[in-house]
């Protein structure tokens, strides 16, 4: 796998996709501030939104016991997963014992956590993704780079060209023709699935309903067409009452992409009834932890409380720069930065925490309020507790502080340093430090220091 600076470079190398990204995530950015104010008291709803989060995660363990009894009380077979190789091996399991063949899916980010494609593609399951992104992305051999836009960083004439290979279509660029491609060919394999996998944008505690919310309508194919549906969810997506619901609703679609409401918001509560002529025969609700419950012993819980909107996404200006894929996890920005180090390890994601730039952006569009730079910082520091900082860092660390210990030599330093560079900017510095000159300059130092001054 790559390095994290070899995959920025990588980004970089492509800059039609950096802009591509910086124009989506900034149409995305624009619509959300203009999506919350007309909200007539926003702060308020996002005070009460955090409010809601908070009260949940910590009371997590009642309110899941709860989900579980309600939503087996609907009919919904409830499943455990301690990790990602458990929530395969369940899914693995319901698609044996029911004989299926092909399952389609809607997206769902705790789904590409686990792997659940390859898992049943190596049992000789054909998966389709019906996200028009994430079918993009799967035809294309890609990964998604945005929590909620996939494939915001192509452009259409790059989505002509993949439609064009893979599925022997004449080559168009016109997203309503594309659009139109995407749906003749996913209606006949909503047709045809035996199960339809999606994730869960809440569950409702108090009556076991799973909640999805959509624009494009193949949520609500993949959860009542096939006879079976399987719901993905991580173990802290959840709300107390519908009421509490409805007020996350408010904000969600708002914090996403600026719309009042998603234009699908589709509920589930269990299986078709005797009396009803649709809807699956089996409802499965696997609950992930895969490392949350690490997080809500410690001082990270806060970060449970994320309804995956991908605002702070479109807010970060380092996000713009590099993309989702220079994150090298399924979860990208702000979020992933904090997100992933917590469900893939610091050895893995040690460097993600440090792709920010503290600005706070993040933490001010973020619908629930999540301090995200304090989260980051916090990492940083176990980062640097785990020894993984790197060593021209230590090393000039080191002699920063027994410079600053000793007034005589800090002086001398000081005095150097405003005779080299005193009042120049330097436009380049030599390696190791090359780096943080490439997007910078070098504040000059001054010739004459403060002390001096005050004499
Ligand atoms: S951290 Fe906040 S802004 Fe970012 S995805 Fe989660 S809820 Fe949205």
């Amino acid at each position: 796998m790559l390095s994290f600076s070899e995959r920025i470079e990588a980004a970089q190398a492509n800059p039609e996709r950096i802009a591509a990204i910086q124009r989506a995530a900034m149409r995305f950015y624009n619509h959300r501030q203009e999506g919350i104010t007309s909200l007539p008291d926003a702060d308020a709803a996002r005070d009460l939104a955090r409010k809601i989060r908070a009260h949940t995660i910590a009371h997590l363990d009642e309110y899941l016991l709860q989900l579980e009894a309600a939503a087996q009380a609907n009919g919904t077979q409830v499943h455990w997963a301690r990790d990602a190789a458990a929530a395969q091996n369940t899914i693995r399991a319901i698609a044996a014992q029911n004989n299926v063949r092909l399952a389609v899916k809607s997206k769902s980010m705790v789904s590409e956590e686990v792997g659940v494609n390859h898992a049943l593609q190596a049992d000789g399951v054909q998966v389709v993704e019906t996200d028009l992104g994430e079918y993009i992305a799967q035809l294309s051999g890609d990964t998604p780079s945005h929590i909620i836009a996939p494939v915001l960083h192509l452009t259409r004439q790059e989505v002509g060209y993949i439609f064009q290979d893979n599925l022997g279509v004449s080559y168009t660029d016109d997203p309503l023709k594309l659009n139109d491609i995407a749906r003749q060919t996913l209606r006949q394999l909503f047709l045809r699935a035996d199960m339809g996998i999606s994730g869960c944008n809440f569950a409702v505690a108090e009556t076991g309903t799973t909640c999805i919310v959509t624009n494009e309508g193949n949520g609500r194919m993949v959860t009542t067409l096939p006879r079976i549906h399987v719901v993905l969810m991580g173990m802290e997506r959840l709300v107390p009452t519908p009421d509490d619901l409805a007020v996350m609703l408010q904000l969600l679609a708002r914090s996403a992409t600026g719309q009042k409401m998603s234009v699908y918001t589709s509920l589930t509560s269990g299986p078709r009834r005797p009396d009803e002529p649709h809807g699956p025969e089996q409802v499965h609700l696997i609950i992930l932890d895969n490392g949350r419950s690490q997080a809500l012993a410690g001082e990270m819980a806060e970060i449970l409380y994320c309804i995956r909107c991908g605002a702070c996404l479109n807010a970060c200006p380092v996000y713009r720069v590099i993309g989702g894929h220079a994150y090298g996890s399924v979860y990208s920005g702000p979020v992933g930065a904090v997100v992933s180090p917590i469900l893939g390890g610091m050895a893995a994601h040690g460097d993600l925490p440090h792709a920010s730039t503290l600005c706070g952006a993040c933490q001010e569009v973020c619908p629930v309020r999540i301090d995200l730079p304090k989260l980051l910082l916090r990492l940083r520091r176990q980062g640097v507790e785990a020894g993984q900082t790197p060593l021209w860092l230590r090393m000039g660390m080191n002699g920063f502080a027994a410079a600053a210990a000793r007034p005589t030599l800090f002086a001398l330093a000081q005095k150097v340093a405003g005779l080299l560079l005193g009042g120049t900017w330097k436009t380049t510095l030599p390696a190791p430090a090359a780096g943080w000159t490439q997007f910078r300059h070098f504040p000059p130092f001054d010739r004459q220091r403060f002390q001096d001054r005050e004499r």
